[in-house]
């Protein structure tokens, strides 16, 4: 099994979608009727939450940013389109489809947080979108959506296209500006945060595909009707990116909230033994626990939902996702840098049946490690997929051989001071 994102051109979507209704234009023409502070609060009485996956308030992003100082006036609007994780596809079908609903809303973002420049970072694997967004961003000047007068007269705002090179890492917000500065996408030490000191040191919010569109429809049809969709804290429809082991791949949506047995039946994948929700940094949840619901409280993702059937090979799955994080770690950190590498080694042990019991002890103390002293979120991630693995099927393992030589995670040695 290849749990890598699928990067061809195309889209297979499953269900309708609540933005293909919305009309075009409607959400631009709200917020500049509107002052900026009340298209923030807007945003903010919506709860829309980042749809990348890690779920920040996306209001609050734009208060902080709109409020932090700028020395020179500049201020940064950036979509992450940067979608490299492995089973999520549905910010490509976006772009593809529905381009103009995200252009609308980084319009949107800058007239909120008073920025004059847009900057659409596109996944390099995704050159084949260029010509279509180039397309759409001229189709917009010519309509004067964007340019000298796009906010209103003497109102500057204009979106241009960075394409990335392949890094995975890149979709991290501060490697995304690292590159986008033209440095190796290596992620930043924080804080700073981007929205007090991001693209050339000004406020910058850097908002995921998705969170844009659902912006541009927010602003045309009231934060109100996108608040009374899904939880209390888990507000508005979602996108997920459906794969694996089932008859129907594809994007679907959903109000969040929605049990994983629900999104599974839709797809044809109710006899799966378990499913990797949040992609390869998301957890592995058993068929016990298909009532959870798919929510910022309870099992969250950024949209995808790997679905491993009745037949599939766990420590395979976790294998393959070990090798990608081995492969994209920027080599910063080292619990980023080794730990990915030694959790990839041990896999191979267990499918070999030659690890021990205190070497699998050692490699869930190594995964528990890198989630708390990895530099940024991949790191911090990796192991979550092998971890909960562990935790759910770890008595179906079969342990023997003999010890490792090395210990992977020693003792903490007195130092002196
Ligand atoms: Fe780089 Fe990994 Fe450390 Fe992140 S956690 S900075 S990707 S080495």
């Amino acid at each position: 099994m290849t749990v890598r994102t699928p990067s061809t051109p195309g889209s297979a979507v499953r269900t309708p979608l609540t933005l293909a209704d919305v009309e075009v234009g409607a959400g631009l023409r709200a917020a500049l009727a509107m002052a900026p502070s009340d298209v923030v609060d807007a945003v903010t009485g919506s709860g829309l939450k980042g749809r990348g996956g890690a779920g920040f308030p996306t209001g609050l992003k734009w208060a902080l940013a709109a409020g932090a100082p700028a020395p020179d006036g500049r201020r940064y609007v950036v979509c992450n389109a940067d979608e490299g994780e492995p089973g999520t596809f549905k910010d490509r079908v976006l772009l593809a489809e529905l381009a103009d609903l995200v252009l609308e809303g980084m319009t949107i973002a800058g007239h909120a947080i008073g920025a004059a420049e847009g900057i659409l970072y596109l996944r390099g694997e995704y050159v084949y979108l260029r010509e279509h967004l180039l397309t759409r961003l001229a189709a917009r000047r010519t309509d004067g959506l964007l340019g000298a007068d796009a906010l209103g007269p003497g109102a500057p705002f204009d979106i241009r296209l960075h394409l990335g090179s392949g890094a995975y890492v890149c979709g991290e917000e501060t490697a995304l500006l690292e590159s986008l500065e033209g440095r190796r996408g290596e992620p930043r030490n924080r804080p700073p945060f981007p929205v007090i000191s991001g693209l050339h040191g000004a406020p910058t919010v850097v908002n995921n595909v998705e969170t844009f569109a659902w912006v541009t429809a927010i602003l045309a049809r009231g934060p109100e009707w996108f608040a009374a969709i899904g939880t209390d804290r888990s507000t508005g429809p979602k996108l997920l990116s459906v794969s694996g082991d089932v008859e129907r791949p594809g994007v679907y949506e959903f109000p969040l909230g929605v049990p994983i047995g629900e999104v599974l039946a839709a797809a044809g994948g109710l006899d799966a033994r378990a499913v990797i929700v949040g992609g390869a940094a998301g957890r592995c949840v058993p068929a016990t626990e298909f009532g959870r619901a798919i929510s910022y409280e309870d099992v969250a993702t950024g949209g995808a939902v790997i679905v491993l059937g009745p037949d599939r090979d766990l420590l395979e799955a976790a294998e393959n996702i070990m090798s990608f994080f081995a492969d994209e770690s920027c080599g910063q950190c080292t619990p980023c840098r080794v730990g990915n590498v030694k959790i990839l080694e041990g896999i191979a042990m267990l499918r070999a049946g030659t690890c021990t019991a205190e070497h699998l002890a050692d490699l869930e103390r190594l995964g528990a490690t890198m989630q708390v002293a990895s530099k940024c979120g991949l790191g911090q991630s990796s192991p979550n997929v092998f971890l909960s693995i562990l935790e759910h099927f770890g008595d179906e393992l079969v342990l023997t051989g003999t010890a490792p030589t090395v210990r992977t995670v020693p003792a903490a040695t007195p130092r002196a001071v």
